[in-house]
């Protein structure tokens, strides 16, 4: 409700409101967006909006910027082809999507056993990871930056308890990217179906289980009636990034002041977007666990199996692929280096409180 509130405040600082431009001697732009993401998924499709509403806010709507939904100009998982040819100038998505073009642009949203929100900030923005993504999407015509993460994600929703690596063998699980590659070596047959798919198949048993975002995602869709076992941690999206692709001449003739507002606008949108899965993920799974849900934790062992069977899936892809060496050596090196600086400050800081703050809890 606050972060409504807010986000109309600011549409009403933008273009049209605003009696004097803030910038009357500015070039009028007037760019198109297209998100890979439907607007029923509002958390994600809205962060294209909200880099929208603030440019055209601080440029006193001398530059403008239309959203489009996937599908309303290309499919979803055509952004980076549009953006790379020109058919728009912007698009807003996961670049892990683009992962059959060279598996190491998953490093600019997530990888199994990766790092969570706050490190994939920090190794971006601060620890080599802007450069070396930057260098990856010149190659092809784009421009990348940061916007919006939705935190760690859940695990998700089967039909049946899986207790043990054998509960895996045949599992049909929809499951998309390199973590189904790994579910793949464990035994599990992953499925790759649009989130709209997902209900029917599996209430039809067409498949066992479906793995989608988190509590607010994933009850708007309505699993919670068709499987009751909901799984976490999702060990293969511990911090999943969205990123605001820009075609990378329409960025050189982008006026300077132009392109550090696009970008003040997606730091805006990154910080926004992961507030508001913060607020929105407790209140649903608090529904979810009152309307029966049952929630179950990964097993060690399939935890174990899982990290062994990624861990091999990288050094094979790196022995092949000099692209993804060059990123994924300093990667697993930053990860390494922040797994044992959040071992001191913050997971002793965290399990305290997780046992200290239970009885307010109530
Ligand atoms: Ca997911």
């Amino acid at each position: 409700m606050q972060r409504r509130k807010f986000l109309a405040g600011a549409g009403a600082l933008s273009a049209a409101a605003l009696p004097v431009a803030a910038r009357a001697d500015g070039p009028l732009i007037r760019w198109r967006l297209a998100s890979s993401f439907p607007k029923s998924l509002d958390t994600i499709f809205d962060a294209a909006n909200t880099v929208a509403q603030h440019v055209a806010a601080a440029t006193g709507g001398r530059f403008q910027i239309q959203v489009f939904a996937a599908g309303e100009l290309v499919p979803g998982p055509g952004v980076f082809d549009a953006v790379r040819e020109g058919t728009v100038q912007l698009g807003h998505t996961s670049s892990y999507y683009y992962v059959g073009k060279d598996p190491t642009f998953a490093f600019d949203t997530a990888v199994p056993f990766g790092l969570n929100s706050r490190q994939q900030t920090a190794w971006m923005m601060q620890g080599g990871g802007m450069a070396l993504m930057r260098e990856l999407f010149r190659d092809h015509g784009i421009v990348n930056i940061p916007c919006g993460n939705t935190g760690a994600q859940m695990g998700g929703w089967y039909r049946k308890e899986i207790r043990t690596l054998s509960d895996l063998k045949g599992l049909k699980l929809r499951i998309g990217g390199f973590a189904g590659q790994v579910m793949a070596r464990l035994g599990v047959v992953p499925q790759q179906l649009p989130g709209s798919e997902i209900y029917p198949a599996l209430e039809k048993g067409v498949i066992d289980a479906a793995e989608w975002v988190g509590p607010y995602d994933d009850e708007k869709l309505g699993f919670n009636k068709v499987a009751r076992y909901y799984y976490f941690p999702g060990w293969w999206e511990g911090g999943p990034q969205l990123s605001l692709y820009i075609n990378a001449q329409e960025w050189e003739r982008l006026p300077r002041d132009y392109q550090a507002i696009l970008e003040c606008a997606c730091l805006y949108a990154h910080a926004d977007m992961q507030a508001a899965y913060d607020v929105k993920n407790p209140q649903a799974l608090k529904r979810l666990i009152l309307t029966g849900t049952q929630m179950r934790r990964f097993s060690d062992e399939i935890m174990q199996a899982a990290y062994k069977a990624t861990t091999a899936l990288y050094e094979e892809t790196a022995a092949r692929n000099p692209r993804f060496r060059k990123v994924y050596e300093p990667w697993r090196k930053f990860r390494n280096e922040q797994i044992a600086w959040f071992g001191i400050a913050e997971r002793p800081f965290d399990n305290f409180m997780a046992v200290a703050g239970e009885p307010a809890r109530k």
